[in-house]
């Protein structure tokens, strides 16, 4: 994929981290979007405030980008609480979790990213955390062997998924608050951008913060990388300024297009059209034709082409729709009876 479009794209030299960091929204006012999921969320940590207790367990999902980590954070941070950051790959074993839950204080956050992709031994582990606050640990080893239980302090699991369809029924169950993140539209995106660029010391005109979020593929994650690219081009080509001329000949130097499609989407469209008729397609066949995988495919390209209107999922696949033909300029066969 073209890596400046790729919102899992988070392999940054230890400089881009530190900027990263620096345009993450701290507080619920900093946040900009999701104004749906914003507006109960602050109500059910001022409750849980009032109440001294620890905020329901929280689950996030959505396309990678969209602020499910950084919502973490700004949770533990309105929570006045600590939090403690790992991820379902990383933890194998019972034990690396049962040393994350013991060393949280009173109302901390533990935040597990892509916890879908848990163990079904560690995920396992985890309810008796979760509902009672207690866990087994097993002591000595051999014939003295035994498992002793332990109280843990009340404490907020936050889950993140790219993929709530592949959590547990038993895990979902767990979750009392539960919200959807939503693609940003490019007014909320520009903002975003006008607020990276003001941490950034960088000058920036409207036009071409719009221009840059309207091809960020509706993600945060890659209007920053964007906004980043695109300063570069002022420093070196202008005078530091971002103006919209700037700003559309970076976009063009880095194979952005209007849409914000890279390679991959407009080959996804093409290979629909040109080898399946259209469509409907299967997602593995389509995968295979590609030569892409087929979770990459679902996870990171079909919702944004999806919401962008280019393909529409229906029982027996994936087809494409008149604005891809047009996108594409290609000229739609006649359908029998049209
Ligand atoms: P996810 O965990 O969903 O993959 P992140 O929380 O890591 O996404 O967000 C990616 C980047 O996008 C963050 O570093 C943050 O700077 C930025 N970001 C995400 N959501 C917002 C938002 N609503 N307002 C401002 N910046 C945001």
């Amino acid at each position: 994929m073209n890596e400046n479009l790729n919102p899992d794209n988070t392999n940054f030299s230890s400089d881009e981290l530190d900027v990263e960091k620096k345009l993450r929204p701290l507080s619920f006012d900093d946040f900009t979007g999701q104004e749906q999921a914003i507006e109960n969320l602050k109500i059910f940590v001022e409750a849980a405030n009032i109440r001294g207790e620890a905020l329901d367990h929280t689950l996030f999902h959505g396309p990678p980008g969209l602020g499910k980590t950084t919502l973490a954070h700004i949770l533990a941070n309105e929570l006045n609480a600590g939090i403690k950051v790992t991820s379902g790959p990383v933890l194998d074993k019972p034990g690396d979790l049962a040393g994350l839950l013991t060393g949280l204080d009173e109302r901390d956050v533990l935040f597990i990213d892509e916890i879908h992709r848990l163990s079904p031994i560690v995920e396992e582990y985890l309810y008796s955390a979760m509902e009672d606050f207690k866990i087994d640990i097993m002591i000595e080893s051999g014939p003295n062997a035994r498992t002793v239980q332990i109280n843990l302090e009340p404490f907020t699991l936050i889950g993140a998924t790219t993929r709530s369809g592949l959590l547990t029924a038993p895990m979902r169950a767990r979750f009392g608050i539960s919200s959807r993140l939503q693609y940003y539209d490019t007014e909320l995106l520009s903002t975003i951008v006008q607020r990276s660029a003001q941490i950034l010391k960088t000058p920036i005109s409207m036009e071409a913060a719009i221009e840059i979020a309207g091809r960020s593929r509706g993600t945060p994650r890659i209007a920053n990388a964007l906004l980043r690219r695109v300063r570069d081009f002022a420093q070196i080509k202008g005078d530091g300024t971002i103006t919209v001329e700037i700003a559309k000949y970076g976009l063009k130097a880095l194979n952005v297009d209007a849409f914000g499609l890279d390679e991959m989407d407009n080959k996804i469209l093409t290979t629909i059209i040109q080898k399946f008729k259209g469509g409907p397609v299967g997602i593995s066949t389509l995968a295979t034709a590609v030569s892409e995988n087929a979770e990459t495919i679902e996870e990171v390209y079909e919702p944004f082409l999806i919401q962008q209107g280019f393909i529409i999922r229906t029982p027996r696949g994936r087809e494409v729709t008149d604005l891809a033909y047009k996108h594409l300029e290609i000229s739609k066969p006649r359908s029998q009876g049209e």
